[in-house]
């Protein structure tokens, strides 16, 4: 490709609105362009490394026996019905209405799709395994689209989706996929790690995320170092002790706190209770009704956790007038030492199992409880671990210090179980002529969140620095005099021929610009070699080989164009 013919509009300066390194950089480097928040137009070199993203994603999908497909991005709401998510997951859902008034679901993802197929298509054991999988458009109506292509509102994400006859296949299939997941983005020169996940409006029992560390990511990972353990905050627990039983005192005591509504407040002089001897008491709204949650004074509550353990599905804290009549008081005073109505639930942290001698609120403005026993006091209906972990505490598996570090998801693997198969009537014949639902998982891999976390972690000062692998083109031809008559440029066009014969994607910057120019904005797009022709090296007889990242060599013009090769073929991520 000649550069003049393309179109690689480079900028000096990022829009600002980009906040993060890699977004700026798909600007900057013309690798793409917004057409409103969330949407975006590929140009062409941004849609070339996307296509191999996609190239390599499509490569492992096939060899761990995956079959592609293509559905639709209209999908009839029906079907979302049927499932339940028109309801839990409509805060994502674009709704489109057609001339008719009929209503459709712009595809967020596709398990209605691909098991209303399965229900028609699949019917006998024989017909199992099967694992499909497509690559294209996924929309989501994100509040808050932001980071570029990280959380856009349309985005292009795989998804494959395994049916098999028995739990123990499912399982067979998942690690397949997560196999594929870890040879994928390995491929597209990514550190990208696994973490144990939370299922979220999907559904299902088990799942990882396939994580890229950054600091710019919108998760929080918790790891062990000593033995491997990785999760999701979301999902990450701790091996950290229950809080330490003390002498039982005598019945609760009510004493007063005047203009203490806070636990830091009730902590400091005069009343100097330890945050670890309160109970915090949150009241939240969990799928319309009102639940209290107890949680441990220095321990935060973690919303992701409650809404999994108790199966809710959307869940809030509740306003103060909400409070008000299940409590009679105003949070900063609230307390569970009291009778609730039947129906509403009281959840507790399991890090207060047991506890005593502990202070709660009194349910009445200025006052506090003390020599609270939670299990003699308190009406808990059921102990959960519902607190976030901090780093330093014990590892859950091996007791060694957690660390939590930011990270990008980049991919997510789940065993779905027979959620969706029995909520869309897909069943089979099994051997023994029995009907039954296949065991699904679902894997999804963001493509173009996946491209943007290469360059959120391959960049410098300069600009990007791709892995070959991805790389929209893997050689940068720079002749630094370009009328057709030069000897730079008849070079040029000589390597650049010999090259693409062997098959190594090349970029010729014909454009009549300064060197300067030319080599800042090769940099900039971050090709990973540079050729350069300049008058004084080739009057020498050489040309200069530049990798995007070590130093430049001069090397003899006959032997270049193998110089060039072999540096491909010792890079890393080819
Ligand atoms: P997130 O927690 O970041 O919102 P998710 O867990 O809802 O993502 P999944 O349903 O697991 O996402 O989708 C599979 C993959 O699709 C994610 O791992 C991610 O790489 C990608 N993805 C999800 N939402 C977006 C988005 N708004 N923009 C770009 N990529 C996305
Ligand atoms: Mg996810």
């Amino acid at each position: 490709m000649k550069w003049t013919q393309t179109l690689i509009p480079t900028l000096r300066e990022a829009p600002a609105d980009a906040e993060i390194i890699s977004h700026k950089l798909l600007l900057r480097a013309g690798l793409i362009r917004k057409l409103a928040g969330g949407v975006y137009t590929f140009l062409p070199l941004g849609l070339r490394a996307l296509r191999k993203v996609e190239q390599i994603v499509r490569e492992e999908m096939d060899r761990a026996g995956a079959v592609e497909v293509l559905m639709p991005a209209l999908q009839p709401t029906e079907i979302w019905e049927q499932s339940g998510r028109a309801e839990t997951a409509s805060n994502v859902l674009f709704k489109v209405k057609d001339s008719s008034g009929r209503q459709w679901f712009l595809s967020p993802t596709a398990e209605e799709v691909i098991t209303t197929l399965a229900a028609n298509e699949i019917n006998s054991y024989r017909q199992l395994p099967k694992n499909f999988y497509q690559i294209s458009l996924k929309f989501r109506d994100e509040i808050r689209p932001r980071f570029g292509l990280m959380r856009a509102k349309e985005f292009i994400m795989k998804d494959a989706y395994s049916f098999d006859t028995t739990d123990e296949g499912a399982m067979a299939s998942y690690k397949k996929m997560y196999d594929a997941y870890t040879r994928i983005f390995a491929r597209c020169g990514l550190k990208a790690f696994p973490v144990e996940a939370d299922t979220g409006v999907i559904g299902g029992n088990y799942s990882h995320e396939f994580m890229v560390p950054a600091e710019t990511g919108e998760n929080d990972v918790a790891f062990c170092e000593a033995c491997g353990y990785a999760a999701n905050i979301e999902k990450a627990t701790s091996g950290i002790p229950k809080t330490a039983a003390r002498e039982v005192g005598a019945a609760t005591e009510k004493f007063a706190t005047p203009g203490v509504v806070t636990i830091e407040a009730l902590s400091k002089e005069p009343y100097k209770v330890p945050a670890n001897r309160q109970i915090k008491t949150l009241v939240y709204i969990a799928d319309s009704k009102p639940v209290i949650i107890l949680i441990r004074g220095d321990d935060q509550l973690n919303e992701t956790k409650f809404a999994a353990k108790t199966g809710a599905v959307a869940v809030r804290p509740a306003t103060p007038e909400e409070i008000l009549p299940l409590l009679g008081a105003k949070p900063g005073s609230l307390g569970a030492v009291v009778s609730v109505p039947a129906d509403v639930k009281v959840y507790a942290d399991e890090r207060l199992q047991g506890a005593n001698d502990m202070t709660t609120g009194a349910n009445e403005d200025g006052f506090h409880l003390k020599n609270v026993s939670i299990e003699r006091d308190i009406k808990v209906t059921a102990w959960f671990d519902l607190r976030t972990v901090s780093a330093g505490e014990p590892c859950v598996k091996c007791g060694k210090a957690l660390k939590i570090r930011r990270a990008i998801e980049v991919g997510h693997v789940f065993k779905l179980g027979t959620k969706y198969s029995e909520a869309l009537n897909a069943t089979f014949l099994d051997v023994d002529g029995s009907r039954k639902p296949p065991v699904m998982g679902c894997y999804g891999i963001g493509i173009t969140r996946t491209l943007q976390a290469i360059i959120e972690q391959g960049n410098d000062k300069d600009g990007v620095i791709w892995p070959l692998s991805v790389a929209p083109y893997q050689v940068c031809i720079t002749p630094l005099a370009v009328t057709p008559e030069s000897q730079a440029m008849q070079l040029a066009e000589k390597f650049y021929a010999e090259l693409t014969a062997r098959g190594v994607d090349v970029i010729l910057d014909d454009r009549d610009e300064r060197p300067g120019v030319k080599f800042k904005d090769a940099d900039l797009v971050g090709f990973p070699i540079r050729i350069a022709l300049g008058e004084k090296s080739l009057a020498k007889g050489e040309v200069e080989i530049k990798p995007r990242n070590a130093a430049l060599q001069a090397v003899k013009i006959e032997d270049a164009v193998g110089a060039v090769v072999k540096l491909l073929e010792a890079s890393p991520a080819n």
